[in-house]
């Protein structure tokens, strides 16, 4: 096997026992990218050079036996929306193509501070607003299962990462699904944390009360291992939880016994893919089997989920967006006639066509007379949502569901109909209304070996159960053991 198929925690204990160096496991990753990037295309800027003097450093570390961090040593991708002090991140958006931070956004320092290394920032939908990356601004990442097919998004760059070996994790964020349904479509392991559990400090914001950071891995382990690094309260950030973060590797544990999981009838719908269907129902008799007591449950406001978010989702994006004016961040028009020349000019030429539609529907939304009509109705159903889920969670621990309705569909498939894209997050969306926590992780293949992903949810800061969940299924089955072929 080679060095950048492996998992944190297997490189950890090599690293430990001396039996490789972060040198030798940074250049691994390094030439599987120059081998494989040509046709997944998953970052937008390798840092070969940082990665490898982050790998020395490293190294001297271990040398001087430091050993205790799990990330020390380890390759590591940064969705392109979370600042790396010096490095480019551009949001996939043209505006940002020349955006160089002066800071670092607080996962990323507390990464540096773990001896992580930094080995580049994947590709997104342009401002994560999308579901299959083909809204990047630059290019499309493909999905390395099938490179016709989309990789998911927007943290659609990290998950084919992660599937394709080009790192040995990464993290994106979700506003929307954005790590849970790439991780589905790619077949690797992405957790939504709590709403608070992970500071925002340096996330470049899109929908801020829907926002958060979270890891994409190759297997649970190395899940409950990167929220060890990134989780806990952080002053830089005023949503950021005063609540102290556990040891997630203690919730690694083999049996579900005691713990109790929902089935929401409004989650197995008409329009869902039958082989998703079955491969969902199929885990969930596996989790019975382990010892979960399953029992049905009713979360009745789904419905409105997808035009709640849209309708809030875009408003805060439209008001987020308005600092992006040629001022102060990023491209600027060239020969301006005058100030609002430049402003304008500079948003048309810099925005892509989704931020722009999104803009326009979130101003709208905000917009005196239609306000009450539109935003506040949307925190309404927002708080209806919300209450489905305390619900639920007053008589089951987690709640189970397919990731997404469908495997990960053709380039191009959806492209032209919004409506239809939007609709991928059917099943991920109420998740960042009410807050709460959330898994992907592989639950079998289609026919034509695509991924499909299972979705477990928690109550708000019970990442725990999640993870016990997500390892004791992952234990009793094999999905996780198995590779694309590029
Ligand atoms: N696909 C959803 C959207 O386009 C979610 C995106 C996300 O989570 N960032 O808004």
């Amino acid at each position: 096997m080679e060095l950048y198929q492996r998992t944190i925690h297997e490189l950890h204990n090599m690293l430990k026992k001396g039996e490789t160096t972060s040198v030798a496991i940074t250049d691994s990753v390094l030439k599987r990218i120059d081998a494989v990037e040509g046709k997944v295309k998953s970052y937008i800027t390798v840092t070969a050079d940082i990665a490898r003097a982050q790998a020395e450093a490293a190294d001297k570390r271990i040398k001087a036996g430091d050993t205790s961090s799990p990330l020390l040593g380890i390759p590591i991708a940064i969705k392109d929306n979370m600042c790396t002090e010096g490095i480019a991140t551009t949001c996939a958006s043209k505006i940002l193509g020349n955006f160089v931070p002066p800071y670092n956004a607080t996962v990323v320092a507390k990464l540096k501070q773990a001896g992580s290394v930094l080995c580049g920032k994947p590709n997104m939908d342009e401002f994560a607003m999308g579901s299959s990356t083909e809204n990047s601004g630059y290019f499309i990442t493909r999905n390395p299962w099938d490179l016709d097919r989309i990789p998911g998004g927007s943290s659609g760059g990290s998950a084919a990462a992660v599937a394709a070996d080009e790192c040995i994790g990464s993290l994106g964020s979700d506003t929307g699904g954005s790590i849970r349904q790439p991780a589905a479509c790619c077949g690797v392991v992405g957790l939504k944390p709590t709403y608070g559990r992970v500071s925002r400090f340096g996330l470049v914001a899109f929908a801020s009360s829907l926002d958060q950071i979270g890891p994409l891995t190759k297997d649970v382990t190395d899940t409950a291992l990167l929220m060890n690094v990134i989780a806990g309260h952080d002053p830089k950030d005023s949503t950021s939880a005063d609540i102290p973060a556990p040891d997630f590797t203690k919730a690694l544990k083999k049996d579900m016994k005691g713990l109790r999981v929902g089935l929401p009838k409004e989650y197995f719908i008409e329009g869902m893919d039958p082989q998703v269907d079955k491969a969902v129902r199929e885990a969930v008799r596996t989790l019975e089997a382990l010892g979960a007591k399953v029992s049905d449950v009713s979360l009745p406001h789904t419905k409105y989920a997808v035009a709640t978010y849209y309708i809030l989702a875009t408003s805060e994006a439209s008001s987020n967006l308005a600092r992006y004016d040629g001022v102060k961040y990023g491209y600027r028009a060239a020969s301006p006639k005058d100030l609002l020349d430049m402003y304008m000019r500079s948003r048309d030429e810099g925005f892509g066509p989704e931020v722009k539609r999104r803009i326009m529907l979130g101003t709208y939304a905000l917009s005196a007379g239609y306000y009450e009509a539109y935003y506040k109705k949307g925190q309404q159903a927002r708080t209806l949502i919300k209450r489905d889920f305390d619900e639920a969670f007053k008589t089951v621990d987690l709640i189970a569901t397919p990731t997404a309705p469908t495997a990960a569909f053709k380039i191009g498939e959806k492209s032209a109909d919004p409506l239809q894209m939007y609709l991928s997050d059917i099943f991920t969306i109420s998740v960042n209304l009410a807050g709460i926590p959330g898994i992907s992780l592989p639950c079998g293949f289609t026919a034509e070996n695509l991924p499909i992903g299972l979705q477990v949810l928690g109550r708000n800061f019970d990442e725990e159960s999640i993870i016990h969940a997500a390892y004791a299924y992952e234990q009793a089955t094999e999905w996780h053991t198995r590779k694309p072929t590029l």
